[in-house]
């Protein structure tokens, strides 16, 4: 059984992975963190082997480093942070835990980037429409963020900025729309419920502690 802690469990997403890490056979659910619960990460991490983390960019890093200099690995869903302190933190703790993290963990929105990547090469000029619920802290999404990184990489211009929506009844949706000459060519995807992210983050769960680097960004590189 691999044992788990939920951090940020009061919250949106942490709500949902309660209940998927719960309806896992080879896991167990062994606290939930979170302030409003009145539970520290810290309290929770002797006998645990992985920290799911849902919170909040301000808390998501300090979280992260906690786990992994407490020898427990880290899965980090939180987006709007330095992606680079991060990165530095898993290569420095030095208790042998992995983290994984990545802005997104619904399959569909890893397809999206990667349709946007094969797309790029012979469309490059894009735009990026994100739109999420009204209640998200960061703007614009990791999402978005990492896909305009990989469509840069892949030889695509993204228009600046990115265009961020936050309303009421969204959740998070984004729209990659290229143009070009006489055509456009418009690639979307839609979480409308959070459990679309859930199978993703039990795969990293399961495969974080395995993985060849002390960091990995992205559900892409498990697939
Ligand atoms: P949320 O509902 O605000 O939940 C965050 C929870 O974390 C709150 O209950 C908050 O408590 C708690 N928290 C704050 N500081 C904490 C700490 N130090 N330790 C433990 N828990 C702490 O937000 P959400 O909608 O679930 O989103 C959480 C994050 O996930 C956001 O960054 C969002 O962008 C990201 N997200 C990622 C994905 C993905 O696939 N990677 C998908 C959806 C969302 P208080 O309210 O008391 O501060």
């Amino acid at each position: 059984m691999i044992r788990v802690v939920a951090s940020g469990a009061a919250g949106r997403m942490g709500q949902a992975v309660c209940e998927a890490v719960e309806g896992a056979g080879d896991m167990e659910l062994v606290a939930r963190a979170d302030p409003a619960l009145g539970v520290e990460l810290t309290e929770t991490l002797a006998g645990a082997d992985v920290v799911v983390d849902f919170t909040t960019p301000e808390t998501a890093l300090a979280n992260a480093r906690a786990a992994l200099e407490a020898g427990v690995h880290a899965v980090v869903g939180t987006t709007g942070f330095d992606l680079e302190q991060l990165r530095e933190a898993a290569e420095s703790a030095g208790a042998g835990a992995n983290c994984l993290v990545a802005p997104n963990f619904a399959i569909g929105a890893v397809l999206l980037m990667e349709a946007a990547q094969r797309i790029a090469r012979h469309m490059p000029e894009c735009e990026i429409v994100e739109l999420h619920h009204e209640k998200k802290l960061d703007a614009p999404s990791g999402t978005a963020k990492r896909t305009a990184e990989l469509i840069r990489e892949a030889g695509g211009n993204v228009h600046e900025p990115i265009h961020s929506v936050r309303l009421p009844g969204f959740v998070a949706h984004q729209e990659v729309v290229f143009g070009g000459e006489g055509q456009t060519l418009s690639v979307r995807h839609d979480s409308i419920d959070r459990r679309s992210f859930m199978p993703g983050v039990l795969l990293a769960v399961r495969m974080v502690g395995d993985r060849p680097e002390p960091i990995t960004v992205g559900l892409e590189n498990l697939l």
